[in-house]
């Protein structure tokens, strides 16, 4: 199975532009009449939902910002009835309330198909065996992959999280070809079978997977095809928008491949919130074109990437997220400096001496912020070594301030001794704001 919906995913640029200017022209108008808080914000700037007469007016619509649906707890920018309304999901906030989210079923499906279009780019098909370790219930993850392996037909092991050993056990026992989780809990399943003495194609059949909710890198994904013999795709969503399958990749990993018949990205600059040329870094906004229970016109999803329209070899023919290099929530200000978690993960991975496990921790002292980066060290490295790991710290310390443009103190620890996450990693200890 090449695609999942080929005449939606193969559209030509003209195609594509009308099929995205009659939904924004009716998104529009449906928000206007059935949003209040954004009917407040058009009235605001005098914009009526006849200005906007194609996709190349979006720039025009005011955008929606996480506060805004904070403001609006629990369901003010809800657009469907209470009848019309079938699921709800949140998301945690690292401070405050949940974001809430709440979904038609027209809206369950398209977010399926979408997620379902993701399966297949992983190398699912119906006779696919789809095993799901992301968290089921308010986070939607592990609904999302679920409805989409049942939407192309495929099996569906609910596994959820936790419980490493029994999704061991049922991979061996299921032989699941597809998996989603996120991409720390892949690498920690993977040292797991790997100690157990489980063999990648002989007793694990896995083929593909789709690795996501965390922001990881080209080098993670290098280390998870090696020792899995699989194919890694980022899938990229967010509980906001509808949940994983809003982007994703194929197998030739040119960006990933937007929904964009269903969500509209743009990619703005971050200072001035005007949109940007394509492979420009800045941050992604997205525009829901059908979404009934909540739709979202120009959402700033606080990610920072960049988009592509190169040709894919896959045939598809729609605009790709490049991976997503932060979170403009997650970046750290060191000394002036924005610093990405990503990019000093980049740095571990390619080096064979140390494991992507790392535990960040700011400081200020004396006025002067400082930052330290526990790092662990390969099960392969001699601990005994002492002139060795003192040569191995001083060679992180510079490849780090070469990468981030701002020292960090690299402290090394034995391995398996930093705390893993099942979830979102929680890599960061930021004791300046205490
Ligand atoms: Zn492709």
């Amino acid at each position: 199975m090449d695609y999942f919906q080929k005449e939606l995913e193969t559209m030509s640029a003209d195609q594509k532009f009308v099929l995205q200017s009659e939904k924004l022209v009716k998104a529009v108008k449906y928000v206007y009449e059935n949003q209040k808080p954004y009917r407040e914000k058009m009235d605001a700037i005098k914009l009526k939902p006849s200005d906007i007469k194609s996709i190349k007016d979006l720039p025009k619509l005011p955008f929606v910002t996480k506060q805004d649906l904070r403001d609006s707890y629990p369901f003010g920018m809800m657009a469907a009835s209470r009848r019309d309304l079938v699921r709800l999901h949140a998301s945690s906030a690292t401070t405050g309330k949940l974001t809430v989210s709440g979904h038609t079923q027209h809206d369950i499906d398209a977010w399926s198909e979408c997620a379902a279009r993701s399966l297949v780019m992983a190398g699912a098909d119906r006779e696919s065996i789809v095993h799901v370790s992301y968290g089921y219930g308010l986070f939607t993850g592990g609904l999302g992959m679920h409805y989409a392996a049942e939407k192309l037909g495929a099996v569906c092991v609910p596994a959820s999280a936790g419980n490493t050993q029994k999704q061991i056990q049922l991979l061996v026992d299921f032989g699941a070809d597809i998996i989603c989780c996120t991409p720390s809990y892949i690498i920690y399943l993977t040292e797991e079978m790997e100690r157990m003495g489980l063999k990648p194609g002989v007793d694990i059949k896995l083929k593909g997977g789709c690795f996501g909710a965390e922001t990881w890198t080209e080098e993670m994904r290098a280390d998870i095809e090696k020792r899995l013999g699989i194919r890694a795709c980022d899938i990229y969503g967010l509980s906001e928008i509808c949940g994983p399958g809003v982007a994703s990749d194929c197998q030739y990993k040119t960006g990933m491949h937007f929904q964009e018949d269903h969500y509209f990205p743009e990619i703005v600059d971050v200072n001035t919130l005007e949109p940007i040329g394509y492979k420009e870094e800045g941050e992604l906004v997205i525009t829901t074109l059908d979404r009934e229970g909540m739709p979202l016109l120009r959402y700033r999803t606080r990610d920072i990437a960049s988009l592509n329209n190169d040709p894919c070899p896959c045939g598809r023919t729609t605009v790709k997220l490049n991976k997503i290099t932060g979170r403009s929530d997650d970046m750290l200000i060191i000394r002036g400096v924005n610093v990405f978690p990503s990019q000093i993960e980049s740095v571990l991975l390619q080096n064979p001496n140390v494991e992507p496990h790392y535990h960040i921790t700011v400081d200020r002292v004396n006025n002067l912020d400082v930052m330290e980066i526990a790092v662990e060290l390969s099960p392969n490295f001699a601990l005994d070594n002492v002139a060795g790991i003192e040569n191995l710290q001083q060679k992180l310390k510079a490849e780090m301030a070469s990468a981030l443009s701002v020292g960090a103190k690299i402290k090394l620890v034995s391995p398996g001794t930093i705390t893993r996450f099942e979830g979102k990693s929680k890599r960061l200890t930021d004791l300046r704001k205490k």
